[in-house]
């Protein structure tokens, strides 16, 4: 998986390969799906969620260009298999999931895991998680309408945020959040993404 599909489609932080290397991702993934566990897409895991395709989160992991001291923030945990991609690459993760049930589901494996330095937090996402702000990176693995200021307010000076935003809650674009001052900001948008909507106060609304 890290060579034919992240090195080899462009994907160049060694950190962020490594990482990817390490984690077990069929240990994430629901039993029925186990075998697909290594193909370069996003599989099913409960409350309707997706575990997202490893190379859309290899490419906006390196995105964040990440540091071995950094705290980073995930909206998203899903099966919290990114969370445990991000804690071999950064000091400590913070990571927050609207749904209770995935929210244990990741807790529990995390835990058998012996990722110590990963925790899920329960909450709308889209509020950040104002408790342990300011955040060196923000990565969003839900699309919304727009970046949530509270997400930025959350983020440190020199700190980067990214998130897939579009116009409807399927289609999307990534878009790179560089804080680079009190109340400055720059963003670029990248390249087009298809994930699932960000449901929240700054997000979509849920249907
Ligand atoms: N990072 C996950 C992984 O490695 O399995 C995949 C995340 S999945 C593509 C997106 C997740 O975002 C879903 O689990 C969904 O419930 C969650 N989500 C959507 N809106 C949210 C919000 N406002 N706050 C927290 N989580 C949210």
């Amino acid at each position: 998986m890290v060579e034919q599909q992240l090195r080899a489609r462009g994907v160049r932080d060694t950190a962020v390969l490594q990482a990817f290397n390490t984690v077990p991702r069929e240990l994430f993934v629901p039993r029925p799906h186990r075998v697909y566990a290594y193909d370069d897409t996003p599989l099913p895991i409960p409350a309707g969620q997706t575990i997202s395709q490893p190379y859309v989160v290899a490419h906006m992991l390196a995105l964040l260009a990440l540091r071995h001291s950094n705290r980073v923030l995930e909206v998203g945990t899903g099966s919290g298999y990114a969370a445990a991609v991000l804690s071999r690459i950064v000091a400590e993760v913070h990571t927050v999931e609207r749904h209770q049930v995935l929210v244990d589901y990741a807790r529990k494996r995390l835990m058998q895991l012996g990722y110590e330095n990963v925790f899920v937090h329960h909450g709308d996402g889209t509020r950040g998680w104002p408790d342990a702000a300011p955040y060196n990176a923000i990565i969003v693995a839900a699309g919304g309408p727009g970046v949530p200021e509270s997400l930025k307010e959350q983020l440190a000076v020199n700190g980067r945020l990214v998130i897939p935003v579009g116009p409807n809650p399927r289609q999307q674009r990534l878009i790179l959040v560089k804080r680079t001052g009190e109340t400055t900001y720059r963003q670029r948008e990248l390249s087009p993404v298809a994930f699932v909507p960000l449901i929240g106060v700054e997000g979509w609304e849920n249907a």
